[in-house]
This record gives structure tokens, C-alpha cells and sequence, in this order.
């Protein structure tokens, strides 16, 4: 066993917080960490060396933590070389190769380290935060002693439908096999009457219930309810009555989201006028000449268009959206990253002759101030793929969305905007310049208003949860309370 809990009563609890190594994961943990580090706590934060390294060539992180002497990061590797693709098709390797090799580095590093051990200022390590997909950092904690807390990034609603595929496969609605994808799914509690099969979370869509990555997250996210607790990034009058269900299997869990509302809200009251606060934790330089751009167009004129970090489009699509943009008439703003197209060896750049073209009444970019620019007047609606954070980056917003989810939670994500929170729309698994027209044309005309009206209705939930005495503050204090209450 080893040395747990704080060697003197008066030193903070040591909260170790362990993301899985991808953009929208290290953001949202990223912003938890800071949070614990307002509350008083101490907090070592382990990431991979690729993600440090571009967070410290591309953010301020490393100086905006400054101030809080007891955060440190903790490298390790992620197992795969520097540059193997981590988009796309690449983005499947990344979990089999921590497994392999991030799990049993960690835990050689925890031992030589003696868990962090007590360096007078710091208590060993007391808590270990590990996102929801890295079982073997909760393998750890169950057999050293420490607690153990499972973060999910994803939105409760796809936690959920994935906690459900045993029920699923027992159903038979699984696997898609391609066919059937109008039919209701039944075997997902509190889904009944919501879901088709093409909206169960990306990682329901194989032919081989054997599919690797198909059975790592079942398998991972089976064992969530091991954990003492469990954190969301969502509030309750978001998502409430799937939450119930969730409680049922865990019932210590703490939604405290949005994360970067929550963050702004608790640092706006202590943020002086020279204090930058951090805006990001971009693993990419962030291009802030569209922000000027932005500044000279009229106000909610603009649709922003990003599809997060992982999401790759073939050259064909590509056309098909730009010709969409370009036909609707609306001015855009777009993110191009450099490896999101695919096969593109040259880096991916922007086409030329799209960006020529694209001038008239668009701007790209590789990679955006995305918070920015979801709250620049200019901005009156989201082409996004549905990524979690960028949906609650976009509600907190206030800013309605056209959603063309790619993979993972975000084809979930996509059809509770839609359907259930009703502000935007879903156009998933299609991909046609008259579509895209069309639809761009009925959020940012046709039924802008109504849209509007209900996404404004939202930003305000968001808003009510962050601020002190509501949802997520108070879960916030408490997730706080049952840290320090953990400590031997
Ligand atoms: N993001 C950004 N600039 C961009 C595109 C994305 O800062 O040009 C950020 C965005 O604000 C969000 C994250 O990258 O916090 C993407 O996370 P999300 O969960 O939305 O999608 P993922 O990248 O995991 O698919």
C-alpha cells in the first residue's frame, strides 16, 4: 500500500487529474482543474508530452497557472510516435496504445514517485480524477487506497445510451449492420420515444459486435459506477431526466457544466482588468485575424463553422459544404484545420481557389478563438459537428446550431438539439450542397427568430446553473466537501 492521505491535517487534498490526450478531453479537464484550484486544493495535472508541448508552444497555460502554487503538470507518453495522425482514421489507434503503454507507465511512475510523495508544501497524492475512459488509473486507485473519481466529457445523454449497450445487443437493435437506421430504439431507459438507431452514439455503428473500439468503451464505461463518485459536464435543467436514470446505477454524481461558463463565472468575481484569463487550451495556434473580420461584419449575420479537432471530410465534401456556404448567401467564417482533410499529405491546406473565391463574403481559418467567436455579436449560428464542448460552448452562447456530427457521442448530441432542446438543427449522414443550402438558409432565415428566442432561453439556464446557489455551482462546492471528506 501507499502512503495515503496528508501527512500534516493542515495541507490541502492532492487531486490528480488524468484526461484522455485529445483536444476536447485535456479542455474540459483542463478547466476542472482550475476550478479545484480556486476551491483551495492541489492539483498535479498528467497529460501526454504531445499535448503539453503544443499547449505550451500554442496557449498561455503555463504562465496563467503560475498563480496557483500548488498545480504542476505531470507528462507521459500516449504511446504513439509524435507524428501518427490523431484525427480521423488515426484517432483509433489512440486508445489501444494507452492501454498498452500509458497504463502501465503510469503506474510505474506513481510507484517510483511514491504517488507524488509529500515535498512539504504538497500532501501525496489523495484523489485521483481519471476521465471515465482510462480504467487502469481507476485500477490504480482501488489498489493503492486513493479515491477515485470518474469525469466524463461526453453529455449525459451519450454516457448513458453507452452505459445501455448490454441492454442493447440483448434487444438485437444492435448491430446496425447498415439497415433498420429509421427504426425507435426501445432499450435505452428514458430514450423510448428520442432516439432512432442512426442517433445511438457513433460507436454503435459496426458490423461486428467484436469491433475493438466498439467493446474498449463498453467495457469502459460498464465500470464507471466502481468509482465514489462521478462528475458531468452538463447541469441539470439540461439534462435532468436522463440524469435520474444515470443515478440510479451512481448515485454520487456531480454536474457541475458548462466548465468554461462555470470557470468564467467563479474567476469574473476574483479576475482583476490586467489579468488575461485563459480563453483556451488549443493544441493548435489559434488564428485571431478572424476575430477583426468578425468586427466588420453585421451583427448574427455570420455562420462560424468548425468541426472540432478530430473530425477529417474527404475532398468531396468538402466542395459539397463550400458550394452550400456559397449558395446560401450567408457569410461565413470557417475552420480548415491542417489535417482535416483527408489524404491530403500537403498539411491539408485550404484550397487556394476555395479561398480566393471565399472572399466575397467568407474567411477561413485553420483554427479559431472558438469561445470568442461563439460570443462575438457577429455570430448568429453554428455549422458544428456536435462535439460536447463545443455545444455547451455554443448554448452557453446562446448561439443556435446546424449539426453534422461525424462520430462518437456527437450523432446523440446532434438529435437532442434538434428534438429535444430544440435549438438547431440535425443533418446527419448527408452530405449534399442543396442540403447544406437549405438548412443553412432555415437557421439563419427562415426560422432564425425562433431559434434565437430558444437558445437565448438556454444560455440563461446555462447561466443560472454557474452562478452561486445554482445547480452546478453548488455541485461544485460539494464535489469540493467530498474531496476533502476522502482524505485518510
Ligand atoms: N476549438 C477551438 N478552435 C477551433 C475548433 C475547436 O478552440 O477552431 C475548441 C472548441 O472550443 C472545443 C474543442 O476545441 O472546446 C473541441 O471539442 P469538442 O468536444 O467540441 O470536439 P472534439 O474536438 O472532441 O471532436
Amino acid at each position: 500500500m501507499l502512503q495515503m492521505g496528508s501527512e500534516k491535517a493542515n495541507l490541502p487534498p492532492h487531486v490528480l487529474i488524468f484526461p484522455l490526450p485529445i483536444q476536447g478531453h485535456v479542455n474540459s479537464m483542463l478547466r476542472l482543474a482550475e476550478l479545484l484550484c480556486l476551491a483551495g486544493l492541489d492539483v498535479t495535472y498528467i497529460v501526454s508530452d504531445f499535448c503539453h508541448n503544443r499547449l505550451l508552444t500554442h496557449t498561455n497555460v503555463s504562465s496563467h497557472f503560475a498563480r496557483y502554487p500548488g498545480f504542476s503538470f505531470q507528462t507521459i507518453s500516449d504511446g504513439l510516435p509524435d507524428d501518427h495522425p490523431r484525427a480521423g482514421e488515426g484517432f483509433v489507434d489512440i486508445m489501444p496504445a494507452i492501454k498498452m503503454v500509458t497504463g502501465p507507465l503510469f503506474k510505474r511512475m506513481m510507484i517510483e514517485k511514491g504517488c507524488f510523495a509529500s515535498s512539504g508544501a504538497r500532501s501525496p497524492v489523495t484523489c485521483i480524477i481519471a476521465d471515465g475512459v482510462l480504467s487502469f488509473a481507476g485500477d490504480f486507485a482501488e489498489e493503492n487506497g486513493i479515491a477515485l473519481i470518474y469525469f466524463r466529457t461526453v453529455s449525459a445523454c451519450s454516457f448513458w445510451a453507452c452505459f445501455c449497450m448490454p441492454q442493447v445487443i440483448e434487444a438485437g437493435e444492435i448491430p446496425l449492420k447498415g439497415h433498420g437506421m429509421e427504426l425507435a430504439v426501445k432499450s435505452v431507459p428514458g430514450m423510448e420515444n428520442i432516439l432512432r438507431r442512426r442517433d445511438l452514439p457513433g460507436f454503435y455503428r459496426v458490423d461486428d459486435l467484436d469491433d475493438t473500439t466498439f467493446q474498449i468503451i463498453k467495457t469502459e464505461t460498464q465500470q464507471t459506477p466502481r468509482a465514489q463518485a462521478v462528475i458531468l459536464n452538463t447541469f441539470e435543467d439540461l439534462e435532468g431526466p436522463i440524469l435520474s436514470h444515470i443515478r440510479k446505477h451512481m448515485p454520487r454524481l456531480y454536474t457541475i457544466g458548462p466548465n468554461h461558463f462555470h470557470l468564467t463565472a467563479r474567476l469574473g468575481a476574483k479576475a482583476t482588468e490586467t489579468e488575461t484569463l485563459i480563453s483556451s487550451a488549443s493544441l493548435w495556434e489559434e488564428d485571431r485575424s478572424c476575430l477583426d473580420w468578425l468586427d466588420s461584419q453585421p451583427p448574427k449575420s455570420v455562420i462560424y463553422v468548425s468541426f472540432g479537432s478530430i473530425t477529417v471530410v474527404r475532398r468531396e465534401q468538402l466542395l459539397e459544404f463550400w458550394y452550400g456556404l456559397v449558395n446560401s448567401g450567408q457569410r461565413f467564417l470557417w475552420v480548415v484545420r491542417p489535417d482535416s482533410i483527408m489524404g491530403e499529405a500537403g498539411g491539408g491546406k485550404i484550397p487556394a481557389e476555395l479561398e480566393t473565391a471565399t472572399k466575397a463574403r467568407g474567411y477561413m481559418v485553420g483554427w479559431a478563438p472558438q469561445l470568442e467567436v461563439l460570443n462575438h455579436p457577429s455570430v448568429g449560428g453554428f455549422l458544428t459537428h456536435g462535439g460536447w464542448n463545443s455545444t455547451l460552448e455554443s448554448m452557453a452562447a446562446g448561439v443556435p446550431m446546424l449539426c453534422w456530427p461525424y462520430f462518437a457521442d456527437q450523432t446523440i448530441n446532434s438529435r437532442f438539439v434538434s428534438e429535444i432542446w430544440k435549438i438547431g438543427l440535425d443533418m446527419k449522414d448527408t452530405c449534399d450542397r442543396v442540403i447544406i443550402q437549405k438548412m443553412v438558409a432555415e437557421l439563419m432565415h427562415a426560422r432564425k427568430d425562433e431559434f434565437l428566442r430558444r437558445a437565448d432561453a438556454m444560455a440563461k439556464l446555462a447561466r443560472k446553473a454557474v452562478t452561486q446557489g445554482g445547480t452546478s455551482y453548488n455541485n461544485l462546492d460539494s464535489l469540493v466537501e467530498f474531496i476533502e471528506s476522502t482524505i485518510i
